[in-house]
């Protein structure tokens, strides 16, 4: 099981160091979960250097595709590497309502990061009107076929995010008939390993959505901003893939 913590645009550096110690003592004997956390850009260096031999890994929330060049506000792999990061989410769903990203701007991104030896969290989810239309299935077809014809053949490093965007952020979460009926669709279009569900997980929830059939984790934006909640959700995991 793989459980990632996504910070959106919380923490600066000094909160950064401060949640990356707490979180390690708390978690860090804890076996049969892998441990993400994606901090903002300006913050991963406190993380890496406080998760040093943590074996929790730190990701960045976007990565560009190209090695170089003239695109302000990008960061490209080669720089996240050399900061020690371990790998980043792209596609996530705020990035594309509000910056423009695409399906094939996604998949470019996960592409890229995976050729790099990145890990890759490529998030997937329909919207509410998608749902109410009855367009899920064809909305994630669509998603994650693009992300299947950049990368035919996915690797361990690569995880899939279904986040149902009337989910995130809102406390509403899917129901795990929902979740493992989008996560096994995911599969059936693309052999990926890990499909983890992202959309107001939290600790009273994190058990139901976890015990489902193909939910391999999750992507957790607001509880991972409190170290109990954050690990209260890793301990949920690594206790449900154990038994
Ligand atoms: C997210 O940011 O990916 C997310 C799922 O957020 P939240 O848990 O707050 O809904």
């Amino acid at each position: 099981m793989l459980i990632a913590g996504n910070w959106k645009m919380h923490k600066g550096p000094g909160e950064t160091a401060a949640f990356c110690a707490g979180l390690w003592e708390l978690i860090g004997e804890l076996e049969g979960v892998d441990v993400v956390l994606a901090p903002p850009f300006v913050s991963l260096h406190a993380a890496v250097e406080e998760l040093e031999d943590s074996g929790i890994r730190v990701y960045a929330q976007n990565v560009h595709w190209a090695e170089e060049g003239a695109f302000t506000g990008e960061v490209s792999r080669s720089m996240l590497i050399a900061s020690g990061v371990a790998g980043a989410i792209v596609g996530h769903s705020e990035r594309r309502q509000y910056f423009g990203e695409t399906d094939e701007t996604t998949a470019q991104r996960a592409a890229a990061a995976l050729e790099a030896g990145l890990g890759v969290i490529a998030c997937v989810g329909e919207t509410l009107e998608e749902r109410e239309e009855g367009e899920t299935e064809d909305v994630l077809r669509r998603q994650v076929g693009a992300i299947a014809e950049a990368i035919p053949e996915p690797d361990a490093a690569l995880a899939v995010a279904y986040e149902p965007v009337w989910a995130i952020g809102t406390g509403k979460t899917a129901t795990p008939e929902m979740a493992r009926e989008a996560h096994a669709l995911v599969k059936s279009i693309y052999p990926v390993e890990r499909v983890l569900y992202g959309g107001s997980v939290k600790p009273e929830n994190a058990e139901e959505l976890l015990s489902q059939e193909d939910v391999d984790g999750a992507l957790v934006g607001g509880a991972s901003l409190e170290v109990d909640s954050f690990t209260a959700i890793c301990e949920t995991a690594a206790r449900l893939n154990r038994s």
